[in-house]
């Protein structure tokens, strides 16, 4: 991709699955890459697996001095962020009359209060330099209804109109888009499924398969690079043609 040399990426949720994918990616395109994550053990983990990493943060994105804070350390560490990947998210399978309160202000937090914070600390510090990009990890669950994820499924809706918004406000000096993947293999993904529920989704898929982490990285690199130039305020499906037929297709 063109435009991602020695840019400085901050990649939250980059411990696990999709993050650590994308944190990995943009290392391979050059730039300089901070993950942050509330996992310490993740964090460890990641740093160790990709060495070339200019850091890990540890950040809960629940918390707005602690993502003001992280933010800071990644601005100094790589002398500005050219890119945020808003990432970091949460999900809990069960039926929309068992969600209780509790269940309910845990994913809103994490998914839309989280993503707000880390948006907002992002777009002022791009806003300052007068260029940036920001991407918001959203889900095809925010486009579709699904049954068991209502609570994800409106914080994922959220994070498109959010998207979409800020960029408005945000042009001509940030361009803010939001990925929209269907069902990719990650430790979230595999901590809700059986191998038959896996299985069942492979079969009901056009592709026939899981997405893999790496496979959303690639479009976060290029919907961050200068080939993306053009491209803002919109949502990227990356879902196997699993939206293309509606019901039609099940
Ligand atoms: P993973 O659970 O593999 O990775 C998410 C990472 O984010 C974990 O390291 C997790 O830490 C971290 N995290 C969670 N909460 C916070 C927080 N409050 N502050 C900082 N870090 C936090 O998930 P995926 O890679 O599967 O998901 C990444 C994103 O992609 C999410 O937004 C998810 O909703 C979205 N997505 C995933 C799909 C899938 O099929 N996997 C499909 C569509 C969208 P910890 O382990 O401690 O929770």
């Amino acid at each position: 991709m063109r435009g991602l040399r020695n840019k400085g990426v901050l990649v939250t949720g980059g411990a696990s699955g999709i993050g650590a994918a994308t944190a990995a990616r943009f290392l391979e395109e050059g730039a300089q890459v901070c993950v942050l994550d509330r996992d310490p053990k993740g964090n460890d983990a990641i740093q160790a697996s990709l060495p070339g990493l200019r850091a890990t943060i540890r950040c809960d994105v629940t918390r707005t001095e602690e993502v003001r804070a992280a933010f800071d350390q990644a601005v100094a560490l790589m002398g500005g962020v050219d890119v945020v990947i808003n990432n970091a998210g949460i999900s809990i399978r069960h039926r929309f009359l068992e969600i209780t309160a509790e269940d309910w202000d845990r994913v809103l937090a994490v998914n839309l209060t989280g993503v707000f914070h880390v948006a907002q600390t992002g777009a002022r510090h791009m806003i300052q330099r007068g260029k940036g990009v920001i991407l918001n990890t959203a889900s095809t669950n925010g486009i579709a209804g699904y049954p068991f994820y209502a609570d994800y499924n409106a914080t994922k809706a959220g994070v498109i109109e959010l998207t979409r918004s800020m960029a408005l406000e945000l042009a001509p000096a940030v361009r803010v888009n939001a990925v929209a993947p269907g069902y990719v293999l990650t430790p979230m993904q595999r901590a809700e499924y059986t191998d038959e529920m896996l299985e069942e989704v492979n079969r009901k898929l056009p592709l026939g398969r899981h997405a893999l982490p790496e496979e959303v990285a690639a479009l976060f690199a290029f919907l961050a690079s200068d080939d993306a130039a053009y491209i803002t305020g919109h949502v990227y499906c990356l879902d196997g043609g699993e939206l293309a037929g509606g019901l039609a297709s099940r």
